[in-house]
């Protein structure tokens, strides 16, 4: 393998033998086996919203503009990913359609094909906002799939819950999304006690006549706030429980690395629900992340991460710098565990807010 002439800075030490064992462009293969094929890439950790269990209402410590990933580094980090069998990359943040060249992103990720030769796909996490004036643009650029995250239909809380007064942008992105060829369509939404646990059923009926599946995820201890209570969380089994006051639900078996399981409502449609804490799916996970300020993370709890800066703006030359990125890839792979502890006493929060990793 070529020498580096650079630290490839990665902040934990992993076990080094990966330099030995995994040529360039073989699959992200971890010390458990899982093979890796999600990179899900935050554009920017800023936001128009301030929901409570991800981001404080003031006093939020923001990445330096100097340090977030251009689109030309965004770029190039993602074809040596592809190389290695990434397959899809998921746009996210912070809001990702706060980027102003947020379509340049899509257009230029989308051309990437892995090393077989098939075509990535390029998804979006968003709370919707811009959407609607921004959809055409990204469609014609080639995004793939959308997730539009909303978590009540009521105007009062959703102001509550966000700080912010946008219901009706949010709304008018899902209905827009509607419109749209993409497909399949997904709505998140967090499940919090006393906030919006009445909502459940309505979220659902909502998702259904936009033609979405609405996906409950559990609240995890990822804000920046650090106001995570258990007590506050509405489990998986609290979600299915009010939904089978509604629905008959019938699992739908065969669910591979996705992170949401997924029942039948009987002929209404699909829903899902991403139970982190109380039935994490670890074991098979496939994801990575990249931050906006150019950190690898191999898992949302992570206290870890893989600096990529230094190979992309450390004076490697261009020519070497697929090799380096690669070798960076493959060390934050290699630092793997095999699941996160937020079920154990000594579980530490990561220091990054949801907003700054990239949910
Ligand atoms: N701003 C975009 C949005 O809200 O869709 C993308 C980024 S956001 C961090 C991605 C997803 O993470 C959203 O669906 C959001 O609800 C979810 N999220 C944020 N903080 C969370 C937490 N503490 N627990 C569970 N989900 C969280
Ligand atoms: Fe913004 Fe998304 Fe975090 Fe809400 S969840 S504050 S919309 S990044």
């Amino acid at each position: 393998m070529t020498a580096i002439p650079v630290s490839i800075g990665v902040r934990a030490a992993p076990d080094s033998r990966w330099e030995e064992t995994e040529a360039p462009g073989s699959p992200l293969i971890d010390t458990h086996g899982r093979v890796h094929r999600d990179l899900r890439i935050s554009l920017t950790d800023r936001c128009s919203l301030r929901c409570t269990y991800c981001m404080p209402e003031q006093g939020n410590e923001w990445l330096a503009r100097a340090s977030i990933l251009t689109l030309d580094e965004i770029e190039q980090v993602a074809r040596v990913a592809a190389e290695c069998g990434i397959s899809t990359f998921r746009l996210t943040g912070g809001e990702p359609l706060l980027r102003a060249d947020v379509v340049d992103v899509v257009r230029r990720l989308s051309r990437l094909t892995t090393a077989d030769g098939a075509p990535v796909q390029v998804a979006m996490t968003t709370n919707g906002i811009r959407l609607a004036g921004l959809l055409p643009e990204l469609v014609d650029a080639g995004l793939a799939r959308l997730n539009i995250s909303i978590d009540t239909l009521r105007r009062d809380r959703f102001r509550e819950l966000t700080r912010r007064d946008r219901l009706d942008d949010v709304l008018a992105g899902i209905e827009a999304a509607a419109a749209s060829p993409l497909r399949p369509l997904k709505l998140n939404a967090v499940a919090m006690r006393g906030v919006n646990d009445d909502e459940l059923v309505d979220l659902v009926e909502f998702a259904l006549r936009h033609d979405a599946e609405l996906r409950f995820i559990e609240q995890m201890p990822l804000d920046a706030g650090h106001t995570w209570s258990r007590a506050t969380m509405v489990t998986r089994d609290e979600i299915l429980a009010a939904l089978r006051k509604r629905w008959r639900l019938e699992e739908i078996p065969g669910r591979g690395g996705a992170p949401a399981e997924r029942w039948r409502l009987g002929d209404a449609g699909t829903v899902g629900v991403i139970a982190s804490v109380t039935a994490p799916f670890c074991g098979d996970c496939d994801r990575l992340r990249l931050t906006a300020d150019g950190q690898l993370r191999n898992c949302l709890f992570s206290t870890s991460e893989y600096d990529l800066l230094p190979v992309l703006r450390g004076g490697v030359a261009v020519a070497e710098r697929p090799v380096a990125i690669d070798r960076v890839l493959r060390a934050c792979v290699r630092g793997k565990l095999p699941g996160h502890a937020i079920n154990d006493p000594s579980f530490l929060q990561p220091a990054r807010g949801m907003n700054a990793i990239g949910g």
